[in-house]
């Protein structure tokens, strides 16, 4: 499975490790300029050569040895880069496997390039976490969440949600009302997870079922997040959380 579609300009390969990161980047990459029935084939020459790292129309974009960030000026050469024709496939592919490490201007400069980019070109941007990228970049990218180390590290959150008092679970979800839209989601889906983990360890079936049901309420939620204010996702898991006690 990989998580490539041909109406795609613009994923995000946020967390996991660097290696998941670096593997799935490359599949996607590899299926943008394979030649075979079901990209990517692994077989058809353009496959071999992006397995090889030789396919000229696959590109990385990474931060100058010297610099910790990556600069305006890298980003205006990719875009004039990205201009010219594909070499040999259909399609152009941008690897940056350090996007977090785009400097703001940097981003502001890659805006437009990631809304509406050249005939056939796309972008596979890789960050560990999201935290310092623009909202404006997040949303024009279709994001893959890969599930790493930090999905296992044991959340304050979740804890309350799940083992809290009332009051405890009052709080929890009131800090949602803090967050900005992007974090709202993120969140979300970190509570979400846990949840259906903490589900799958519960040692009897009646807890089982109230905490699989409590995820699926969440995930529900964070569809729905796209549409509501922060304060209204904060309100409707609070209601929500007072009843499962009931
Ligand atoms: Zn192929």
């Amino acid at each position: 499975m990989t998580a490539y579609n041909p109406n795609t300009h613009a994923w995000l390969l946020q967390g996991g490790t660097a290696a998941e990161r670096e593997k799935l980047s490359s599949e996607i990459a590899a299926a943008a300029v394979c030649r075979g029935s079901e990209p990517p084939c692994g077989v058809c020459p353009a496959c071999v050569k992006a397995a090889k790292g030789l396919h000229p129309d696959i590109i990385r974009l990474e931060r100058e040895e010297d610099k910790a960030s990556i600069l305006v000026r890298q980003i205006r050469a990719l875009s004039e880069d990205a201009a010219i024709a594909p070499n040999e496939a259909d399609r152009k592919v941008y690897i940056i496997p350090e996007a977090d490490k785009l400097n703001p201007q940097a981003q502001n400069a890659f805006l437009k390039l990631l809304e509406e980019p050249p005939k056939g070109v796309c972008f596979v941007l890789c960050a560990a976490g999201i935290g310092s990228l623009l909202p404006t970049v997040l949303s024009r990218c279709t994001r893959v969440r890969l599930r790493g180390e930090e999905a296992t590290e044991p959340s304050p959150l979740l804890d309350a949600v799940v083992r809290g008092s009332e009051p405890d679970k009052i709080m929890a979800a009131l800090s949602f009302e803090k967050l900005d839209k992007a974090s709202v989601s993120d969140a979300l889906t970190a509570l979400w997870r846990g949840l259906a983990d903490e589900a799958r360890r519960a040692p009897d079936p009646a807890g089982r079922e109230k905490l699989a049901d409590l995820a699926d309420f969440v995930a529900d939620l964070r569809e729905k997040a796209a549409f509501l204010s922060a304060g209204s996702v904060s309100g409707l898991l609070a209601a929500r959380l007072i009843q499962s006690d009931k």
